[in-house]
């Protein structure tokens, strides 16, 4: 009895990765007893080639299916899209560039097998990845974690096998702003993880700058935890009462040694610190009522221009 299990990757301005990608790929997936695969790709609105190249890939090989994008809607609406066509009793979600290593599918498969639900892949060694890419990263996690009760696990990326179940789970979650490693740990199930090396990239360059990082921790932060929210009634409330405490100093030391000097530096300084306090705020408010914006507009996630290969459909 062969399964049919599905690998989604998500591609964008990767030309130069995709032979590469499926000269790795396949013997990887070959390798998995009793399985038949789905390679659902998903051009993410390139500008270099890639779509021309997956296209030619899906007619020599039907296990090849290509969803093409009107345009480039980002990494997590690459994702959701090809996890809402993979038809597999299983789906892997993998990076084009060949930082995941495909020789993991097979334990992968295994572990799931033996009765995994969800199997995450967790990087042990990331210096492929550069110091400041990884402290912010770990900072991001840990930061994460303790403001928010939904814990992403640390070092673990889309990478990742998950049974038909808890792909069924995350296709109900309605939200359109998808912040995929959030969204997986939501869903739960039962979870093994399997330890790897993280690779340098086969060829290209990364797609995610550092400000790209930075709106997506944000992205994280406030998709999954209320807390920055909230931060500012304690610290306005611990402030208030401080500055009480300060007026009452000021008013008995008036009492005692009459007028003192005249404080405008103390006065300039409370009242820049209470600028910003507030600025802050109101820039974390704007975060969380740009999202809710965003959400009530119920736009697609993506849009997709056409699609070729899988059942001979197309278009
Ligand atoms: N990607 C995408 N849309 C984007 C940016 C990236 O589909 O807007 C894909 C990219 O083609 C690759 C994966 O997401 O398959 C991971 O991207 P990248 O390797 O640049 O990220 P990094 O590994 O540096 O975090
Ligand atoms: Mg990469």
């Amino acid at each position: 009895m062969t399964q049919l299990l599905s690998l989604v990757v998500p591609f964008y301005n990767e030309a130069a990765a995709i032979q590469s990608f499926a000269d790795a790929i396949l013997p990887a997936l070959e390798a998995v007893p009793d399985a038949r695969w789905e390679i659902v790709c998903v051009d993410d609105g390139s500008k270099d080639g890639t779509l021309l190249k997956l296209v030619a890939l899906a007619q020599a090989d039907s296990r090849f299916r290509v969803l093409e994008f009107s345009r480039n809607f980002g990494k997590e609406a690459a994702l959701t899209a090809g996890i809402d066509a993979a038809k597999g009793e299983a789906v892997i979600p993998i990076d084009a560039d060949l930082q995941d290593p495909p020789e993991l599918i097979a334990e992968m498969v295994k572990a799931w097998r033996e009765g995994a639900e969800v199997v995450l892949a967790r990087r042990i060694d990331r210096s492929s990845d550069g110091v400041l890419k990884r402290k912010t990263a770990a900072w991001f996690y840990q930061l994460h974690n303790k403001l928010s009760k939904i814990k992403i696990p640390e070092n673990v990326g889309d990478f990742r096998l998950m049974d038909r179940a808890v792909v069924d789970a995350l296709k109900q979650l309605p939200e359109r702003q998808r912040f995929m490693k959030g969204l997986f740990a939501w869903v739960g199930f039962r979870t093994v993880t399997l330890d790897y090396t993280r690779a340098p990239r086969a060829a290209g360059e990364t797609k995610f700058s550092g400000l790209a990082l930075w709106n997506f921790a944000m992205e994280g932060f406030t998709s999954f935890s209320t807390a920055p929210l909230k931060v500012w009634t304690y610290l306005g409330a611990a402030s208030a009462m401080l500055t009480f405490i300060y007026a009452l100093y000021i008013v008995i030391r008036t009492v005692v040694f009459g007028n003192a000097v005249p404080g405008y530096a103390s006065l300039f300084v409370a009242i820049t610190f209470f600028g910003s306090v507030q600025l802050i705020s109101i820039g974390l408010l704007g975060e969380y009522i740009g999202r809710i914006y965003m959400e009530t507009k119920q736009r697609p996630a993506y849009i997709v221009r056409k699609s070729y290969g899988g059942d001979g459909a197309s278009g």
